[in-house]
């Protein structure tokens, strides 16, 4: 009897867990008894792995024990899911049957599926489920080459990507070595989209940078042509870089998605934009489904720019799936047997055409205000109440496009003043002792709690709009935390009646008379 066991990873979400895989293998009496036992709730793909792990020996002439082989995955109350414990699978019932060494493979993880030919095929989400390795002490990677750039990613860990299984048996011989793989060299940076490619729309481009230094979700008004789409993808120009820890937390919910497969991997530095089209589905906005769960679109524009075009377009229960994840941060899936969360700190920026005829020039549309009307408010009222800020885009004149060149600053010192307010405004909540480092995060109540209020002088502008009905007790709190915000791009210790006004403004989409 052969006992042998490896290790690979299962992935909860962006958790990785490390799994022991072991086998034993006898000789038994009956013929009947010569099939695989798996036990360790390992589910049906892992039971499919069989099938592969067998063609792939097969494929690479080396033969499946002629004996009874038990397996056993753990810890047993994992899902194990996915085909990435196929490598595991096939050599650990090789070692256990004393068909090959198992001695190189201490301290090893292995993280590949198998094709029926024996090769070696990429995962999705090899940088999470390598960090998790890495952590429990595991300082060997045996994956896929399609996954070699990406799992170099993980400091300190030898990554080793044989093509074949035939490759990786005449290593763990040493009748061959395999060359690690070292991280893929830094490429040019990712060309962002500039502010500086963008003409007129004076208005709108300070609205871009306050939502940019507070962090604050907006809404885009406009006929087509007015830069709606133009704005929107140059809002991550003027985000501050990722940090350390944030590039990793982004590049791994890209990896879950398989985005770097086959491809050089780096780390994801800069603010990533999500642009889903109108006809998506709620599983690929937020995740999960039937199958395989992944991280969807709003998972994947965590930490940047959600931007949603053609908002009226947009079916009614995807838009507000988003309404529970834009209040938590985080995007929660529940499953038979798992609760697989994702983070999901965005940017949300919607936009929409005022009508449905959607003209170009806004004298040419012949829709009754009521159409309009009925058109908007297909967006629900609660998701608007979650929009600190609107811009009505009026149509560019082409004089515009082609004189107004004095407006056109590029998005390089915009950043730096977004940098400036958000640094003001994380030392004034550390220094008080509180949590917040954006404005947008501060909840309503804690503006207006005694500590944070400020004076009625100040807020008569919002007070007034309360009063008279024309904004929610919630655009109320909008209008304080967009106030903030513009005080610390003014460099103001606490904002003014103006900056008070000119939220309340940015809140309506005009200008208060
Ligand atoms: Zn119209």
């Amino acid at each position: 009897m052969g006992y042998s066991r490896t290790s690979t990873i299962c992935l909860i979400g962006t958790t990785g867990i490390v799994v022991t895989v072991e086998a034993s293998v006898f000789k038994s009496a009956s013929k009947a008894s010569e099939a695989v036992r798996m036990s360790g709730l390992p589910d049906s793909v892992v039971n499919q792995a069989q099938t592969r792990v067998r063609a792939a020996m097969a494929n690479s002439a080396l033969s499946f024990p002629d004996k009874s082989v038990s397996v056993n995955f753990g810890p047993a109350s994992l899902p194990t899911t996915g085909s990435a414990a196929d490598l595991a699978l096939a050599i650990t019932i090789m070692c256990a049957d004393d068909m090959v060494p198992g001695h190189r493979l201490e301290g090893a993880v292995l993280l590949a599926e198998l094709g029926l030919d024996g090769s070696l095929r990429s995962v999705p989400g090899t940088l999470p489920a390598l960090m998790a390795a890495h952590q429990a002490g595991l300082t060997t990677a045996i994956v896929s080459p399609d996954n070699a750039n990406e799992a170099a990613l993980v400091d300190g860990m030898t990554v080793l990507a044989p093509r074949n299984l035939s490759t990786l048996v005449a290593w763990l011989y040493g009748q061959a070595e395999l060359d690690p793989a070292l991280p893929a060299q830094t490429a040019a940076a990712p060309k962002i989209p500039d502010l500086a490619d963008l003409r007129g729309q004076p208005m709108a481009r300070r609205a871009l940078e306050i939502a940019a230094a507070g962090g604050h979700h907006m809404f885009l008004l406009g006929p087509p042509g007015a830069g709606k789409t133009m704005l929107a993808e140059r809002l991550p120009s003027i985000l501050p870089p990722l940090s350390d820890a944030e590039a990793v937390e982004v590049t791994s919910l890209h990896s879950l998605r398989g985005r770097f497969t086959g491809g050089s991997a780096e780390l994801i530095r800069h603010a990533p934009f999500e642009a889903p089209h109108h006809s998506m589905t709620m599983q690929a906005l937020v995740g999960g489904g039937h199958g395989q769960v992944g991280p969807g679109s709003l998972a994947l524009a965590h930490r940047g720019v959600l931007f949603m075009d053609e908002a009226p377009e947009w079916k009614r229960p995807v838009l507000d799936a988003l309404r529970q994840p834009l209040e938590s941060g985080e995007v929660q899936i529940r499953r038979a047997n798992a609760s697989i969360r994702y983070p999901a700190k965005v940017m949300l920026v919607l936009a929409a055409n005022p009508c449905p005829c959607a003209p170009s020039k806004p004298h040419d549309c012949t829709c009754p205000a009521r159409i309009k009307h009925r058109y908007l408010s297909r967006i629900s009222r609660p998701l608007i109440d979650r929009i600190d800020l609107r811009v009505d885009l009026p149509s560019v004149p082409p004089s515009a496009i082609l004189a107004d060149q004095a407006d056109a600053e590029p998005s390089g010192p915009v950043a730096k003043r977004v940098a400036k307010a958000r640094e003001a405004a994380a030392a004034r909540w550390a220094e008080a002792g509180e949590v917040w480092r954006l404005n947008s995060e501060v909840p309503g109540p804690a503006l207006r709690s005694a500590k944070w209020r400020l004076p009625p002088g100040t807020t008569r502008t919002a007070d007034e709009l309360l009063m008279a009905e024309r904004i929610t007790a919630r655009g109320y709190d909008r209008i304080l935390k967009l106030a903030w915000t513009i005080g610390d791009l003014h460099r103001h210790d606490e904002p003014t009646a103006e900056d008070v006004t000119a939220a309340s403004e940015l809140r309506l989409g005009y200008t208060i008379t």
